[in-house]
């Protein structure tokens, strides 16, 4: 009988057309391998999507900016747009007062009026002591105070925390507020890392240019779920980038994932909260941050802006998800489905952030994919995907 869905003798099913999958599809395009892209949704990008409203890019999955130390991969994007050197400066407002972040003498001035980095690590020291924190911090909240005091952890972490994650701070892995640089210097980066910026104009033209090959089809409002076995049957080689769990029918119980609600307004002025992201950190305010768009590439049309909510929410199967939770028990959990995995492994490649589970930023999942990429197509060890478009 004829296939379905193999029409073309495909030697790839990839499911999902966010960075994992189409830089897959692309790489496999360059050593001739022929793909079929399936995404549910309508569009191709995946969280990375972005469109143009007003002269502005609107980043529809909150925002996204490019920031990593690995060369072959910031070579990579830079070669596929054009980059801006855009520098994330976040501000706080807790009920009201702001303050810089992430943690730096700036905040520990607006804080506590310290004007010295000897007087904040005083401050922060006596903070510790008083709070009992000594030793191998065992939570989020411990990490937190350890390393910033509990003033800054009731005002700029507690409250945002645990609105983001769903959770009390306490029943969250440490490592989480370690993505945040703590510095004893006045600078307002967001980032350590030597390379940022976003592509102007946005991210989605990567993906129209990761996808353009002759060899790969792409068929959007497709979901691999509406007929699972079919796919299953008709390709000998499937690059899964959605959920493990789903994969699996869920037969080991759900993996928890945090969700998200966008609430988007465009508003008559061209400058509305003269920021492009302004986190929300008080436990009321329903939602974690509110992004201006046009403060990413400084480019509008006269007199209009357009903002972005970011409401965090719980997670149901009919939600998308956004945020896997690697805290001990959904680890614990995923171990099993990684283990039944490995077993499909002769079919079925697991890549990105929900098929690893993993709290992957954008040049990690590049990273990961050229890793991938390498094992599956047996390149050598020291092959750039920086040197051979
Ligand atoms: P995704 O981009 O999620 O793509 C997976 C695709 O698979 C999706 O399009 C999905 O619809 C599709 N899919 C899933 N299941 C199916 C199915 N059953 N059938 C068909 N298609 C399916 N990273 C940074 O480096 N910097 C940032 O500033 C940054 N900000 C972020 C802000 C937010 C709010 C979020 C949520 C993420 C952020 N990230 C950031 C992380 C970044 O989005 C991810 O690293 C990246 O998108 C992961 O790529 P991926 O290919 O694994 O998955
Ligand atoms: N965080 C916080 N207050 C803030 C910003 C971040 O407490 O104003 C904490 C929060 O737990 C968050 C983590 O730091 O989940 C990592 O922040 P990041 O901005 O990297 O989150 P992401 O962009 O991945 O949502």
């Amino acid at each position: 009988m004829a296939n379905k869905y193999n029409t073309k003798n495909y030697d790839y099913l990839i499911v999902g057309a966010g960075p994992f999958g189409a830089i897959f599809a692309y790489e496999a395009a360059k050593i001739g391998k022929r793909s079929l892209v399936i995404e549910k949704r309508p569009y191709i990008g995946g969280n990375m999507h972005t469109h143009s409203e007003h002269g502005i890019t609107v980043h529809d999955f909150g925002a996204h900016i490019f920031h990593t130390d690995n060369q072959e991969v910031w070579n990579f994007v830079n070669h596929f747009a054009d980059f801006n050197n855009y520098q994330n400066q976040v501000i706080a407002n807790y009920k009201g007062e702001l303050y810089n972040l992430p943690f730096n003498m700036n905040t520990f001035y607006e804080m506590w009026g310290v004007k010295t980095p000897a007087e904040a690590k005083a401050k922060i020291e006596a903070q510790k002591k008083e709070a009992g924190i000594s030793g191998q911090p065992r939570n989020l909240e411990e990490q937190a105070i350890s390393l910033i005091g509990t003033d800054i952890y009731e005002k700029l972490i507690k409250g945002y925390t645990e609105k983001q994650w769903g959770r009390k701070a306490t029943e969250l892995p440490a490592f989480i507020i370690k993505r945040l640089p703590v510095r004893f210097i006045f600078d307002n980066n967001y980032f350590n890392h030597r390379y940022q910026g976003i592509p102007i104009g946005g991210y989605t033209q990567l993906f129209d240019k990761w996808l353009a090959s002759g060899l790969i089809d792409v068929k959007t409002d497709t979901d691999f779920f509406a007929d699972k076995d079919n796919y299953l049957k008709e390709f000998p080689r499937i690059v899964y980038t959605g959920m493990i769990d789903q994969f699996f029918d869920y037969q080991f119980g759900e993996l928890e994932y945090r969700s998200l609600k966008f609430e988007s307004e465009t508003l008559d002025t061209d400058n509305y909260q003269g920021n492009s992201v302004i986190n929300y950190t008080d436990a009321q305010t329903a939602y974690t941050r509110v992004m201006e768009w046009r403060h990413f590439d400084g480019l509008a049309d006269h007199g209009k802006t357009i903002i972005t909510r970011e409401y965090p929410q719980d997670w149901d199967r009919s939600k998308e998800a956004y945020y896997p939770i690697n805290n001990e028990k959904n680890t614990a959990t995923y171990k099993k489905y990684a283990k039944l995995a490995r077993a499909h492994e002769d079919q079925v490649i697991f890549g990105g952030r929900l098929g690893l589970y993993r709290y992957f930023d954008m040049d990690q999942v590049i990273n990961a994919t050229f890793n991938r990429v390498k094992q599956e197509f047996n390149l050598p060890a020291d092959y750039r995907f920086d040197h051979n478009y």
